[in-house]
């Protein structure tokens, strides 16, 4: 993902990723503006000069053209005494534009949303598709984004899919096991059907994403699992998304964590279990709902615990190192609350202090999102206002 924005000129901005070459500048200097909007509120030309360290013709510039573009507006003059002449404030029209945000990560419900640009959720729409796989779950997807973009009341900025699987930053499905999707310019393919842009990114990078930005999460190493049908994680790194060699950094799911030879705690996790990926013993086979359901269904309360526990034991193990090499300061689990908070936290904050030095694991936060079910859709809409307007 190539993001244009200056850290260091606010805290919790991506850096950009690659050198900013001179044609890219008025880009670089939009987005910046953008981006001050977004996350500081309305302000004067002269701080937006200010902040972003733009000279006042630059900035002045810049507003006019997104004014005139219908993303920014005036707000009138500045209330508050101070010397010299008001400025007067312009803000970011986040009513103005809408986005399309669908979340692919439940095999059995397609999610979708129509957002307006400072997240929030105007309509949803959760569908069961017929065709799970193949062409016919393309189409499904399709029919989804069409029903979502004719049923927003202002124009749409572009259309934001968050799918499991491995997915390179043009938005091409390099594979989706799951889905059988290989190979599948799948952002394109809609791009052309619904003429607006369309972004479409791995699920748990898109819900690093929306911690990011709408969780209040830090960037300075920050880990989004994703648990769900499968187990992903997205990965924040001195606010740089984390893309990895071939574009797969993050497949957590599919490290064993269960293995023949293990005396598995005293709290049997069982034989382990095979894969959708083909092996036996992935951390998915013991992470996932289906499995932590299985897993508690028709125990008392307190065996419940006793087996969650044990599965947030193995997670502690799988992530131990993984802190530990990137010195990261916060783990955010996104999933079903009943299932992963309680004794699943805790025994995973337990293992992993257990097993990192004291100096890596105790500042490490270890929580449950806050962004709910919601989470997943507000990262695939900060897909949009990432890919459209630099903003992260
Ligand atoms: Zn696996």
């Amino acid at each position: 993902m190539s993001v244009i924005t200056d850290a260091r000129s606010q805290g919790r901005l991506l850096r950009p990723t690659a050198k900013v070459l001179p044609e890219h500048a008025r880009a670089h200097n939009r987005a910046m503006v953008l981006q001050h909007l977004f996350h500081a509120g309305p302000g004067s030309r002269a701080d937006l000069a200010r902040a972003t360290g733009l000279t006042r013709v630059t900035v002045s510039d810049l507003v006019a053209t997104l004014m005139a573009e219908g993303l920014v507006g005036e707000l009138g003059a500045r209330s508050e005494g101070r010397p010299g002449k008001p400025g007067t404030l312009v803000g970011l029209r986040t009513e103005a534009f809408q986005i399309v945000a669908v979340d692919l990560a439940d095999d059995e419900r397609m999610h979708g949303a129509v957002l307006d640009l400072s997240g929030a959720v105007l309509q949803r729409r959760a569908v069961r598709p017929e065709r799970r796989t193949g062409a016919g779950a393309v189409e499904e997807l399709r029919l989804l984004c069409r029903d979502l973009v004719g049923a927003a009341t202002a124009p749409v900025l572009g259309v934001g899919v968050g799918s499991p699987g491995v997915i390179d930053p043009s938005g091409r499905v390099l594979q989706a096991p799951n889905r059988e999707w290989f190979d599948l310019p799948l952002a394109e393919e809609l791009a052309a059907d619904l003429g607006v842009p369309v972004h479409v990114a791995n699920d748990a990078n898109t819900a690093a994403l929306g911690e990011f930005t709408y969780g209040g999460a830090s960037g300075g190493g920050l880990l989004v699992l994703t648990v769900g049908g499968g187990v992903g994680a997205g990965i924040v790194l001195d606010g740089v998304l984390v893309q990895g060699h071939e574009h797969a950094a993050g497949e957590l799911g599919h490290v064993t964590a269960v293995d023949e030879r293990d005396d598995l705690d005293g709290a049997p996790l069982g034989r382990p279990a095979p894969c959708a990926c083909g092996r036996r013993g992935c951390l998915e086979t013991v992470l996932s709902v289906p499995a932590l359901r299985r897993r508690v269904e028709g125990l008392a309360p307190e065996e419940a615990a006793t087996s969650l526990a044990a599965v947030g034991r193995r997670l502690g193990i799988v992530l131990a190192p993984v802190v530990s090499a990137l010195n990261l300061s916060e783990i955010v689990l996104c999933g079903p609350g009943d299932l992963l908070g309680g004794p699943l936290l805790d025994a995973a904050a337990a293992a992993l202090r257990e097993r990192a030095m004291p100096v890596v694991s105790s500042h490490l936060q270890l929580r449950v999102t806050s962004l709910g079910e919601d989470g997943a859709l507000s990262g695939a809409a900060v897909l949009v206002l990432s890919g459209q307007l630099g903003v992260t």
